[in-house]
């Protein structure tokens, strides 16, 4: 059988939560051995995820691991960083060798066709991403069929320019290596992600028709307004809570 897909999206409590993960839900739906991991940066699963994804059908495990104070107290906080390390956790301890590892956050945008791309990763596979920063496209630079650089608005000295939905990883190589982590800097978790890795950007696996498709893009949600509304309530969203 083909291998599977651990699907990784951090969320958080905010009036959007319930929107974003029912449109990305029934997006996963529609994809063929994937298993979805929701990492919650709460200290509690909210019941309407649990609900939905009871619904879904699909495989999935759902996690609360909420960020230390001291992260959300910075200038720039680092998002998503303590779910999705819980995540990384839970695929090393459980994820199949033959797995493979995508991290996808809820407010993004995703053409099915690029699960199919990255199902074959065995190490590190990367593609480009739309609607990134004032180049609007960040894309691995391919020459030859190799990675030989990146194409992106914000290089900031990352080795890796890379967004965190253009890129998969395998589970199994993911395993082999000995310090793997993501870093709690806000704009160089990817970056920080890979070089954990100890991936050569020559040795990574081109996809997306040679990264010239783009698949997926780094959409965003306005934010509400109403930012303590209580998505327990989330059966009618205009009562304010
Ligand atoms: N996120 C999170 N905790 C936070 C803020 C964000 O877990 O305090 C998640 C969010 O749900 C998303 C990802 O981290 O899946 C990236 O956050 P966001 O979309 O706000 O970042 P941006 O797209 O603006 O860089
Ligand atoms: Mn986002």
């Amino acid at each position: 059988s083909s291998p599977i897909i651990y699907v990784v999206t951090p969320t958080y409590k905010r009036p959007e939560m319930v929107a974003e993960l029912t449109r990305l839900g029934q997006t996963l739906s529609m994809v063929q051995n994937i298993h979805w991991i929701v990492a919650e940066d709460s200290a509690t699963c909210s019941r309407p995820i649990t609900g939905l994804l009871q619904r879904l059908g699909l495989p999935y495990t759902h996690l609360a691991t909420p960020m230390p104070d001291v992260y959300r107290k910075e200038r720039y906080v680092p998002r998503g960083v303590s779910n999705r390390r819980a995540a990384l956790q839970w695929v090393r301890d459980y994820g199949k060798n033959t797995g493979v590892l995508f991290f996808l956050d809820d407010d993004n945008a995703i053409d099915i066709r690029l699960f199919e791309e990255m199902r074959s990763t065995e190490t590190v596979s990367m593609w480009p991403v739309g609607l990134i920063g004032e180049y609007t496209v960040s894309s691995p630079v391919v020459k030859n069929g190799k990675v030989v650089g990146f194409y992106d608005g914000w290089p900031a000295g990352r080795k890796f320019q890379v967004d965190m939905a253009g890129f998969a990883v395998g589970v199994g190589y993911m395993k082999k290596q000995k310090k793997v982590t993501m870093p709690y800097i806000a704009g160089h978790e990817e970056d920080g992600f890979l070089k954990s890795l100890n991936i050569n950007i020559n040795e990574i696996e081109v996809k997306a028709n040679g990264c010239t498709d783009i698949l997926v893009w780094h959409t965003r949600t306005a934010k509400n307004p109403l930012r303590n509304l209580n998505i327990e309530s989330h059966q009618n969203d205009n009562i304010k809570v």
